[in-house]
């Protein structure tokens, strides 16, 4: 297939011609699919529903030291969820925060905490220091980007590149010292499934904001979502390689087990060095006396230890692959050879990024959407939801069955195509 870039402005027409009609014919099938938000469907949830029958009313909910679960206490989780956590979060037990059913709920309320309280050795809270501005790797995650905004920040947002985020613009970026803070999904990153290596987390590490209260926000929501059991990515432990180089105090670790059992019915949790640590319980136990500690204990019988969740890891895994598959064969034989589009192929997490022919993305998704598919809006992966070239769009293929999935692909490639060849034969 020629490229579409080198077509004359008769061959676009007849290509779009073609294409109209393609567009058409899928519309009139009557389509009504939803591949906006990072879902499991119902197999997948299914896959956890022992989870429910790990505490009844006739199992005794006390833990291994003594504690009451049905009562009041403790405020950061009880050891054995503590311990779970710690593998997930890799760091040490007592480096654990355990809240309550959602990460992004635990992320928003440290960042509100460095916003109104001092963090440990510093003199104002950010509040306190006019206009305070945060890095954000992208594409990246949209609801960080609209905590972010909606605590008040100004967002900065640097590339990603194939080992992670950018780290020479970031570094540039914090010389500023109103710069206070930068996020990174340093595992199967949310939406390209791009994995830190080891010399970006070093690096990370290594780097010397010029705020003393900078904070580094790690949510490690993907720790064990590998697709492919041996092509799986490996993430160095990231606080201890911080704690290595004397920098413990600039890293926050989050994640949950929202994508492992219940999205919204987990557990999720904090990692972090000491005087942080104590920073967030001082504040945390203002807003709760503790979280449900039934649920922890809960997920520690059902679970037992890493090991349990390794294992159970593998049944997602087996449901995920042929989804991502079908998507990924899709678009290499409905796109190949055009020159218009690319795409990601992820060894784990939730998402494909697909890459469309820049200022088209919009358009793609607007043509899908008029024929029943939604998809993430384009822009959603960049700070204020505007990606600056309109390319970028995110693919959560979990939610739908492969059979849709075929059709919504193809439906995809056939409105990324029309959206192209209607540009260019703009600029002929
Ligand atoms: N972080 C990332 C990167 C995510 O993709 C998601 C879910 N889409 C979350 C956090 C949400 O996690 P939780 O349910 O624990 O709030």
């Amino acid at each position: 297939m020629k490229r579409y870039t080198e077509m004359s402005a008769d061959e676009l027409k007849d290509q779009k011609a073609a294409l109209a009609a393609e567009y058409e014919k899928m519309k009139a099938s009557g389509l009504n699919l939803d591949m906006s938000r990072g879902k499991p469907d119902a197999g997948q949830l299914k896959i956890s529903r022992g989870l429910l029958d790990a505490v009844d009313s006739k199992t005794l909910t006390v833990t291994e030291n003594g504690i009451e679960c049905a009562n009041y206490a403790p405020l950061d989780g009880i050891p054995e969820a503590k311990r779970l956590m710690a593998g997930l979060l890799m760091v040490e037990e007592d480096e654990v925060f355990v809240g309550g059913n959602s990460s992004l709920n635990l992320m928003h309320d440290v960042m509100a905490f460095c916003l109104l309280f001092c963090l440990p050795g510093c003199e104002k809270p950010w509040i306190k220091q006019g206009e305070v501005k945060f890095i954000c790797p992208a594409p990246g995650y949209d609801r960080h980007f609209a905590v972010t905004e909606h605590l008040g920040f100004t967002m900065l947002p640097v590339p990603m590149k194939s080992d992670g985020p950018d780290l020479d613009a970031a570094e540039e970026l914090m010389r500023d010292p109103s710069v206070k803070g930068m996020w990174c999904v340093p595992k199967y990153s949310n939406p390209q499934g791009i994995t830190c290596s080891d010399g970006v987390i070093k690096r990370f590490a290594a780097m010397k904001p010029a705020a003393r209260d900078f904070r580094f926000f790690f949510d490690n929501a993907y720790a064990v979502h590998d697709l492919y059991g041996d092509e799986r990515d490996e993430l160095i432990p990231i606080l201890a390689e911080f704690k290595k180089q004397g920098s413990g105090q600039y890293a926050f670790i989050f994640s949950s087990t929202s994508k492992i059992t219940f999205p919204g019915g987990g557990i999720a949790a904090i990692g972090a060095a000491k005087e942080n640590m104590d920073f967030i319980k001082k504040h945390m136990s203002m807003q709760t006396i503790g979280y449900d500690k039934i649920n922890q204990l809960r997920h520690v019988r059902y679970f037992k230890d890493m090991n349990g969740i390794k294992q159970h890891m593998k049944k997602h895994a087996a449901a995920m692959r042929p989804k991502f598959d079908t998507v990924i064969n899709t678009f290499q034989s409905e796109l190949s050879g055009c020159g218009i589009a690319s795409w990601n192929k992820p060894s784990g997490g939730y998402f494909i990024s697909f890459d469309a022919m820049p200022g088209t993305a919009r358009r793609a998704v607007d043509l899908c959407k008029g024929a029943g598919l939604t998809i993430t809006p384009a822009g959603a992966t960049h700070p204020y939801g505007s990606d600056p070239d309109d390319k970028t769009i995110r693919i959560a293929p979990s939610f739908p069955g492969v059979a849709e999935l075929e059709k919504a692909a193809k439906l995809l490639c056939v409105s990324v195509k029309l959206a192209a060849v209607e540009k260019l034969l703009e600029n002929k």
